[in-house]
């Protein structure tokens, strides 16, 4: 039995992202003493809270901001991807487009395994979150936490790209969040008066008093710490020591697809091979921890603009595009995204003034992996994601870039087109598209799927989101999402935190 020191709560929360935030208020509210220990800073950056402060966050200390392994079908490139190291983890830089996905993307969770996650259960929790501009209905709630506007009043070149793609026959979308999701129109977004809404904002912040819950930032986790097969607290650094902090009731781990695995894996839950490998000792042989990693992947074409833009109101990002490959799909599979700004396409030229039209992909079925890089907790993963393994995928996205070109030359952007700096015109046939491609993947920060919950042998977390074989460790995060929803992952990384909360109180 080791010594404890440090204070003890009924539970211990990592990480103050997404999910956490939602995990730490809702066991609060119920009367539980909570500790969150988040190895990132306070979200004290001004930048955090404008808007448009985002593109000034990638890369900044607020960032974890790590690369993939090279991948091979890329162009051998490693891929950046940026994510949280803040209260409120990715929801503090994300593009605050608030999208829950299609519904059969929760009812293909259900059959996989996962009963209790179907569309017709998982849309009361997305609605408990809500504050709606619009109030309550069918498809929104009204009081929750979680502030969600509309764009009200649109940069003049968002409202051509819906237009252009109007003018394309695409249908009319008032709300993503509706009874359909398929077409074009203006996002919905977690911004409330001007201001971010982050989940640590929303959830958290306005209970930072209670004495129930205590807050330890710059307190990055290493281990789980168990007791006789159970988990009883974490190991974590900060100020150059080592300490201990337990739980007396459950460890909650809600790192992130990346913190999370990384966090089981060095705790000795995970593929004993792998382990034995790098060094580990083994807890649980846990084959499926640091599988499935998959991702939203994103292009940017990019055009320079006859003029300099206005500056925007909102969140950059405030129009898209459902749209499918083909007709007979349940639900989308490409997104395109506007942005009036140059958001630019790697090796490609960034003209001073200009906008992209970013092709993105929502069903990819590229898998990779995560492992351990060294037992030594300080050293990054190593995150294979795999794009473009699988021929649907590159496929998928020369649609979109096609489509995306398509809608870049409509007579709505007349008034602001100078030229396509990427791909080009010298990307002219479909073979010159695969490589601009290749060339220029990135993501749009959507990795889940890491310690993927389900009943079968490669599955980490069970639907009540238990881990495999210990008691008293759940992981709640988008790591757990057996496979990415067709839409951006903060709003179902929330409903994540809603639902762990409801089955640690069930279980409490
Ligand atoms: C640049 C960017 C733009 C995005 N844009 C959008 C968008 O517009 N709309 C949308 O819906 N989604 C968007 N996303 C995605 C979305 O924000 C994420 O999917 C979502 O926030 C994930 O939530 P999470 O709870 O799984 O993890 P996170 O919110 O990332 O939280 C994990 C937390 O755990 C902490 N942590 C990790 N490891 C440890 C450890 N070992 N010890 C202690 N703490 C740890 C991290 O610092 C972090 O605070 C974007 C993401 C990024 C990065």
């Amino acid at each position: 039995m080791s010594q404890r020191t440090g204070f003890e709560h009924d539970y211990l929360v990592v990480g103050a992202g997404s999910a956490g935030s939602v995990i730490a208020r809702r066991l609060l509210d119920a009367g539980h003493s909570v500790h969150v220990v988040e190895a990132g800073s306070a979200d004290d950056d001004e930048r955090v809270h404008n808007p448009q402060g985002w593109p000034l966050l990638l890369q900044s200390p607020l960032d974890w901001a790590l690369m993939t392994v090279p991948q091979r079908h890329a162009n051998n490139r490693s891929l950046y991807w940026p994510r949280g190291k803040v209260l409120g983890g990715s929801s503090s830089l994300n593009g605050m487009i608030y999208v829950r996905g299609h519904r059969s993307d929760y009812d293909a969770w259900a059959y996989a395994g996962c009963p209790g996650w179907d569309w017709d259960s998982v849309l009361p929790l997305f609605k408990r979150s809500e504050d709606h501009v619009d109030g309550e209905s069918a498809w929104h709630g009204k009081g929750g936490p979680l502030p969600v506007s509309r764009i009200t009043e649109p940069h003049p070149t968002a409202a051509a790209f819906v237009e252009a793609a109007l003018a394309l026959g695409h249908e009319h979308i008032e709300d993503f969040n509706g009874e359909r999701m398929t077409g074009v129109g203006f996002n919905h977004a977690t911004i409330r008066d001007g201001r971010r809404m982050s989940a640590w904002q929303s959830f958290v912040a306005p209970v930072l008093g209670n004495p129930a819950l205590t807050v330890t930032t710059g307190a990055h986790v290493h281990r789980v710490l168990m007791e006789g097969g159970r988990a009883v607290g974490v190991e974590y650094a900060a100020d150059g020591a080592v300490h201990r902090a337990y739980a007396s009731a459950e460890v909650v781990l809600s790192g992130g697809v990346i913190g999370s695995a990384q966090t089981l894996l060095l705790s000795g839950i995970g593929p004993a091979q792998h382990l034995r490998e790098v060094g580990v000792e083994v807890t649980v042989d846990l084959p499926g921890v640091g599988e499935n990693l998959h991702d939203h992947l994103l292009v940017s074409n990019v055009y320079e603009a006859s003029r300099p833009l206005p500056p925007g109101k909102a969140n950059l990002l405030e129009s898209q595009l459902f749209a499918s490959t083909d007709a007979r799909r349940p639900g989308p599979d490409l997104q395109p995204l506007f942005l009036h700004l140059v958001y630019p396409a790697e090796s490609y030229p960034v003209p001073e003034h200009g906008y992209t039209i970013a092709p993105g992909i929502v069903r990819p079925l590229s898998r990779g992996t995560l492992r351990l890089a060294s037992a030594d907790p300080r050293k990054a993963p190593l995150l294979d994601p795999n794009v473009l393994s699988e021929r649907y995928d590159l496929e998928a996205l020369v649609d979109a870039v096609e489509l995306c070109r398509e809608i870049g030359g409509q007579a709505a952007f007349d008034a602001w087109r100078k030229a396509e700096v990427a791909p080009g015109p010298e990307a002219r046939t479909r073979d010159d598209l695969r490589a601009y491609v290749r060339r220029a993947v990135g993501t749009y920060h959507h990795q889940v799927g890491t310690c993927r919950m389900g009943q079968d042998s490669l599955a980490v977390v069970d639907p009540e989101l238990r881990v495999h074989g210990v008691e008293g460790l759940r992981v709640a995060d988008a790591s757990i999402m057996p496979s990415v929803p067709s839409g951006n992952t903060n709003a179902p990384s929330i409903m994540v935190g809603e639902k762990a909360s409801d089955l640690i109180l069930a279980a409490s």
